[in-house]
């Protein structure tokens, strides 16, 4: 199993220093962050930039995380859905190019969006699948909120084709749901990535390295052990929140390869 990170993980450290840092810490593969403007890779230049770099480092892209969030504002007027659109359709474009298999995105699910919005939205997500389809790109729609927000995110899903449109599991968002796990069991046939991350409640924050929060992994790797997430575990993290636990990104990015290794031999054992 190969292990990704976000290069979001410190938007502070320019991309290039970045790719160099994460691959000397032993990471096979990464995912651009939501911050387009730190990698630049909806930027025709600064792809090829990026493409090189990646080969020089000995690292693969595995996702990109797509910038633009299906907010009620996107569905307001034709207007902002065509250029909401045209967004992630850029995303896909970069996806393509650089090698990326996932495009993830946050859907509207958050809060009590009207019919009409979820109805625009799973619309604008089928004419997407058709091009993500044309560049053998899956599409991974996120758990970004918990509760009524599980349930429009599966409502979408099962309206969605199977094999463009897929889950991805984000363990600290997650965490916050009032049944932590349970998407892994109603929609865990759907799973296409993983962002895992630990969260503490206590201290307020999350996206922390699995390990330093209070998720349960071993419950949590038991639940996923059977399901197919690809071969590549995703460790989505911010040095933000702990900064002053891991003062130096090397140190700070060998400890989170170290807990994804953890994580992937948890899985691998229990495969066996
Ligand atoms: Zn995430």
């Amino acid at each position: 199993m190969d292990i990704c990170i976000n290069t979001g993980y410190d938007y502070k450290v320019p991309v290039m220093q970045s790719l160099g840092k994460v691959a000397d810490a032993g990471f096979e593969t990464v995912c651009f962050g939501m911050r387009h403007e730190h990698a630049g890779y909806h930027l025709a230049g600064a792809r090829a930039r990026l493409k090189a770099r990646l080969r020089e480092v000995g690292l693969r892209a595995h996702a990109i995380h797509a910038w633009s969030i299906l907010t009620a504002d996107a569905f307001a007027d034709v207007d902002a859905t065509a250029a909401a659109e045209r967004d992630l359709v850029v995303c896909l474009e970069a996806c393509e190019e650089l090698g990326a298999s996932i495009l993830v995105v946050h859907p509207h699910v958050w809060g009590n969006p009207t019919p009409n919005v979820i109805d625009e939205e799973i619309r604008l997500l089928e004419r997407l699948a058709v091009e993500a389809g044309e560049r053998d790109v899956r599409i991974a729609l996120e758990n970004v909120s918990p509760d009524t927000a599980e349930t429009h995110l599966i409502e979408m899903l099962q309206r969605l084709p199977a094999d463009r449109v897929g889950f991805c599991f984000d363990s600290a968002h997650d965490d916050r749901s009032s049944q932590p796990l349970e998407l892994l069991d109603q929609i865990g046939d759907r799973l296409v990535t993983v962002h895992l991350s630990d969260r503490s409640p206590k201290l307020g924050v999350e996206h922390l390295p699995p390990g330093d929060g209070h998720i349960q992994w071993a419950e949590l790797t038991a639940r996923l052990a059977p399901l197919d997430f690809g071969d590549v575990l995703f460790t989505e993290v911010g040095r933000g929140g702990c900064v002053d636990q891991y003062p130096e990104v090397p140190a700070y990015l060998e400890t989170v390869y170290a807990r994804g290794r953890w994580l992937a031999g948890m899985i691998e054992e229990r495969r066996t």
